[in-house]
């Protein structure tokens, strides 16, 4: 592993070994030492730098990509960014569907990175052959070579996290980690890395957490698809309104679901006490340990570390905007929107 102060052939070797940070503030009422993994540290400044560039040279071993050959994914969010990125590094064409629901500004930073981009409706069902999600399967069938990430289905998203974020976490705190605090979306990132942990360790506890309106916490508890879970929230990048073939339930204890606003906070909280500015989801987790520390749930001596995703600045216009958190109705009053921002 090389250290940040030598030089690097391109930016794709700068992918994991990202930092584990204390939190010296924002859990200091509850028992035990808490750590940040902070993911955007990574040069495509989120977790999914690992998946792409693992998932990629997968595909490069197994003789399936040459150069000039495509990548496909249906995002436009983290991981869409991080596939264009090694693309550029590696030579191959990036194409990615995206809905129509995608705001601009992320579909200029794709197309910046080099991504061709196919806009496809929103409205209709995703067995519709505009939906993004046919889109990128018919793109993914007609071009021999292409390799289609797929990441909610593919079981190396999983190997990824088991092969970088496991053991670094467990290199880092010299194998004393008692608790794994991880957002779940696609459920690669918690269940990866849990594996490897609980491989060192069974007795690692795993909290996944999930969002109100999301079916995952109750189909960990009755393995049963419940669809009444299902409303719409505002957290991008946890939970789902569908199981992940890449979540690997049994290695994760229990799931803490946290609400749009008290995240939002937490996530404002963390850059006001920590100094890091990082997103929602990292609010979200955060969040979660709030929760769980109000119910005693950890002691002292305890080592618990938390995975933050990605950064804040692709937030901007939503948790750390306060206009967006007055129109969600998340300032209970003027005075607090006021009190949140110096106004010059
Ligand atoms: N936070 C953010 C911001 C994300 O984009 C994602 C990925 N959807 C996650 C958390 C969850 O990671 P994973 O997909 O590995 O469960």
């Amino acid at each position: 592993m090389k250290h940040r102060n030598q030089v690097f052939d391109n930016v794709l070797e700068l992918v994991g070994n990202t930092p584990l940070v204390k939190l010296n503030r924002i859990t200091s009422k509850f028992e035990g030492d808490f750590y940040a993994k902070v993911e955007c540290f990574n040069p495509g400044q989120s977790s999914k730098d690992r998946i792409a560039l693992y998932i990629i040279e997968e595909a490069e071993k197994k003789g399936i990509l040459k150069p000039g050959d495509t990548i496909v994914e249906t995002t436009s969010g983290n991981t869409g960014f991080s596939i264009a990125m090694v693309s550029i590094i590696k030579g191959y064409e990036c194409v990615l569907a995206v809905s129509s629901k995608s705001s601009p500004d992320k579909i200029d930073m794709l197309r910046t990175m080099g991504a061709k981009v196919y806009v496809c409706p929103a409205h209709v069902s995703a067995d519709d052959p505009r939906s993004y999600y046919q889109v990128a399967k018919r793109i993914h069938e007609e071009l021999k070579g292409s390799v289609y990430i797929n990441q909610y289905f593919n079981q190396l998203n999983i190997d990824a996290h088991y092969n970088s974020t496991g053991p670094e976490i467990w290199k880092q705190t010299e194998g004393e980690i008692t608790h794994l605090v991880a957002c779940s979306g696609t459920g690669g990132t918690i269940s990866g890395t849990a594996k490897y942990l609980k491989e060192q360790n069974p007795n690692i506890k795993v909290i996944g957490v999930d969002a109100f309106g999301s079916v995952i916490k109750k189909y960990h508890e009755t393995r049963e698809f419940d669809e009444k879970e299902i409303y719409p929230y505002r957290i991008e990048g946890l939970g789902k309104n569908l199981i992940p073939g890449a979540t690997d339930f049994d290695v994760i204890d229990q799931f803490v679901k946290v609400t749009d606003e008290e995240s939002a906070h937490t996530a404002r909280e963390i850059a006001r006490t920590e100094g890091m500015f990082v997103g929602y989801t990292s609010g979200a987790a955060t969040q979660a340990i709030k929760q769980l520390g109000e119910q005693g749930a950890f002691k002292k001596g305890d080592k618990i570390v938390v995975i933050y995703p990605d950064h804040g600045s692709r937030y901007m216009s939503k948790v750390y905007s306060d206009k967006w958190m007055s129109d969600q109705g998340f300032f209970d009053s003027q005075n607090e929107a006021a009190a949140q921002s110096i106004q010059y």
